[in-house]
């Protein structure tokens, strides 16, 4: 250990950052430059190809073949002239990863020569390659949706997503071709056919509302003829020293430190958060921003997080599906950066006891296709309808499913985070912020609206000093109209919903899908009730537009919460306004399945009731797999690696003693030290085996995934933190010349 901790390599690389005649490329030059996207699509096909290749794109219908082998071949030489000898349809299975499986643009060709068949190599790639593929998909999670017999999975391209190359050693270059992954009888199998069926719900939901709120005249043009749903995830990750990361087989295997003491030094100083980046961070981050840039990833922000060696980036938002794949690709390239920069990147929501732990912020929002927010409250709200039916659809949608938003983040990882004081609590509720619930508020009451004074609105007004001279011309600067409430689960900040449930380590894909088919439900029903209000017109009025969105204010009162979420007396609120408090993982899965939430899911068909049941039983099966891989590698670094060294410490100080004894002296503090760890040490062995007992109690239920998921919760979870509790109080006793695992504070103090 000493060796490998004193070699700590702590130097970062040249971040090869591209230059051209010893100057600086503009970062817009070389933006997107590894993406074959719409301008090169459009170059490859003829006009009215190019025009139906739009429509296909949007309305979801199938390629002609003649399209489909014109983009292959444009997009073959493109890649090839980047260095491209393989492509792969890149998915998204139930795994919270991406796969992909390459094949060779090269193949032979033969031809019948004189002296016999001649076999010739050509390089090819037709549009039925470009379309579709068939891995093996006999070992991917299908939750016995498909038997391994019949181990058909189809990859289709995903036009909505660019292709793109990635380099990888050596100057190897690959084409990937963005996919869903589906089953032979058309199941989903993956995370992307269900969220792109969801986004295509709520557009259809919010054009149907809009269509009732801001009727066009006959003949006229309608506002918009498309709705998407738009992301920007922010993402949190740790770093950590390679060197130092391979001496922990826990990091390595699961993600996370099973033991470790809390260091003195921790994230009490605050002094980490948006503190000053270590140039070797820097160099990761920048490394990985140039990557991403080139793949038409537009990271915008980067910078410390609360505790220490923890860090975040965030991209300028996009498109729903795009933002996901964005996502995966980003936390792709950097941990293949941070290797090559000697660190390894942690995206486990809780990395570290006693330090904050990682979330996803998924910031969200919906706009129409030419790009307005419909969630973007303009300089009246109180009479902006379409701003309030759309919010108050996202409180209804939050209300109702809350519960399938819950299962959505529910893993084994994130519920060491989440109601841990630093990170929401379980329990979904919606901030919106002072002036808005005031808008809410006056609105259901019918009266006007309570005038912010500015010292509400806090517009910083400067004096005329001679020093302020100079800034007296900047105009009047209002606070933003909403408050901050870190604590908030799903908080309105400005102009979109922000998530801040959802885990670092997992696919933002799926509590993207359920969102967007709660709030098309809502949207629906909200359209439904203006059809209601309008009675015999054909179009609500201003007041039957009223009247329903006080129906809704009244309705989803229940799920507005500005105040402390990680206060107990929220606990007590929610229990007694009835809001769900699910603390445990196989609870939350189960809420997939309740009538309520599978009725929506089934009846937009987001879901089929078979793949439903599918991700259920996906789910169960890997939570215990989770806990399990936890609980035994947990056993084995306390049987090879904590014992052990205890033993070697107390032999030592035991030898020290006998010694001490020997000479005749009469006090031995030697002796202390030993009796202090005797009883420790004996307890860490009973943990051990009741580590044993608790992993078989589990195994005895491997036939029924639900009973083995609340096994591991009953017997794996308190056999752990019983045993890491132990363990860490020895790790502060044992000599640290003796103690294999590089600790808290190294790996956090590098
Ligand atoms: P915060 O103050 O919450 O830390 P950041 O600036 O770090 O905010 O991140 C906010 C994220 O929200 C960014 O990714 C940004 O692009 C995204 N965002 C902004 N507007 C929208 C919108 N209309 N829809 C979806 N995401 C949005
Ligand atoms: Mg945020």
């Amino acid at each position: 250990k000493g060796a490998i901790r004193d070699n700590v390599l702590r130097l970062s690389r040249e971040v090869p950052y591209p230059r051209k005649d010893g100057k600086p490329i503009y970062t817009s030059e070389f933006y997107g430059e590894n993406v074959f996207g719409l301008a090169q699509i459009a170059k490859a096909l003829p006009k009215p190809a190019y025009a139906q290749f739009l429509q296909q794109m949007r309305g979801g219908q199938s390629l002609d073949k003649g399209t489909a082998d014109a983009i292959a071949h444009a997009v073959r030489i493109w890649a090839m002239d980047k260095g491209a000898t393989h492509f792969t349809h890149w998915f998204q299975p139930q795994t919270g990863t991406t796969a992909e499986k390459h094949d060779a643009f090269l193949t032979l060709k033969s031809t019948h020569g004189v002296t016999g068949i001649e076999v010739s190599a050509i390089d090819a790639f037709s549009g039925s390659q470009l379309l579709q593929a068939e891995p093996d998909a006999s070992s991917f999670p299908s939750g016995g949706m498909r038997t391994t017999f019949e181990a058909r999975g189809y990859t289709v391209w995903d036009t909505t997503s660019p292709m793109f190359v990635q380099h990888g050693p050596h100057k190897t270059c690959v084409l990937y071709i963005p996919s869903i992954f589906i089953s032979y009888n058309g199941d989903a199998l993956d995370e992307k056919t269900v969220l792109l069926r969801s986004t295509e719900q709520v557009a259809k939901a919010a054009l149907k509302v809009l269509a009732l709120l801001e009727p066009v005249p006959q003949g006229a043009r309608p506002i918009t003829s498309y709705v998407y749903t738009t992301l920007g995830i922010e993402q949190e990750y740790f770093l950590v020293d390679r060197s130092l990361y391979v001496l922990r087989p826990d990091l390595k295997i699961t993600g996370r430190t099973l033991v470790g003491a809390l260091p003195a030094k921790h994230q009490q100083m605050e002094d980490h958060y948006f503190g000053h980046i270590p140039s070797r961070v820097l160099a990761t981050m920048s490394e990985a921003e140039l990557e991403l840039y080139k793949l038409g990833v537009p990271i915008k922000t980067r910078h410390n997080e609360v505790a220490p060696q923890q860090f975040e980036l965030a991209p300028i938002f996009e498109e729903t599906s795009l933002a996901v794949d964005h996502n995966l690709l980003t936390m792709d390239v950097l941990s293949k950066v941070a290797h090559r920069n000697n660190l390894k990147v942690l995206f486990h929501e809780k990395p570290f006891k006693g330090v904050n732990g990682s979330g996803k912020h998924c910031n969200w929002s919906v706009s129409t296709g030419q790009g307005e927010n419909l969630l973007d409250p303009t300089i009246k709200p109180e009479t902006n309808y379409r701003f309030l039916v759309f919010l108050l659809a996202t409180l209804d949608a939050v209300q109702r499913h809350g519960s399938l938003l819950r299962a959505s983040i529910a893993s084994a990882s994130n519920e060491h985070r989440l109601g841990a004081q630093e990170a929401p609590p379980v329990i979904l509720s919606c901030f919106l912020g002072e002036h808005l619930t005031e808008v809410l508020n006056a609105i259901e009451e019918n009266r006007p609206l309570k005038n912010f004074s500015n010292a509400e609105i806090h517009t910083i007004k400067l004096g005329g000093t001679a020093l302020d001279v100079k800034v007296a011309s900047l105009p009047d600067i209002a606070r933003d109209l909403t408050d901050r409430n870190r604590t908030s689960p799903f908080a309105f900040t400005g102009n979109k919903f922000e998530f801040r449930a959802v885990g670092s380590k997992q696919s933002p894909s799926f509590p993207m899908t359920v969102l967007n088919a709660a709030v098309a439900s809502s949207l629906l029903d909200i359209a439904e009730a203006l059809q209601r209000a309008a009675g015999d017109k054909p179009y609500p009025s201003d007041a039957d537009k009223l009247k329903v969105i006080r129906q809704y204010i009244v309705s989803t009162k229940n799920i507005r919460f500005e105040g402390d979420g990680y206060s107990d007396e929220w606990r007590l609120e929610a229990a007694r306004r009835g809001l769900p408090n699910i603390d445990n993982c196989p609870d939350a899965f189960d809420e997939l399945l309740s009538p309520k939430n599978e009725a929506m899911l089934c009846k937009l068909g987001v879901f089929t009731e078979s793949e439903l049941l599918s991700r259920h039983l996906i789910l169960m099966e890997r939570y215990s797999k989770d806990l399990l891989l936890e609980a035994n590698t947990l056993r084995t670094l306390l049987a090879q690696q904590v014992l052990p060294a205890a033993y070697e410490y107390r032999s030592v100080l035991a030898t020290s003693a006998a010694q001490i004894k020997s000479l005749g002296m009469i006090t031995c503090p030697e002796l202390k030290t030993l009796q202090t760890t005797t009883p420790l040490v004996e307890s860490l062995q009973d943990w051990i085996d009741k580590l044993d007992e608790a992993i078989n109690n589990v195994h005895l239920h491997n036939q029924d995934p639900s009973k083995e998921a609340r096994a591991s919760v009953k017997y794996l979870l308190p056999a752990m933190n019983g045993a890491r509790e132990v363990a860490d109080e020895l790790e502060t006793i044992i000599a640290d010349k003796y103690f294999p695992l590089p600790k808290m504070s190294e790996l956090l103090w590098f």
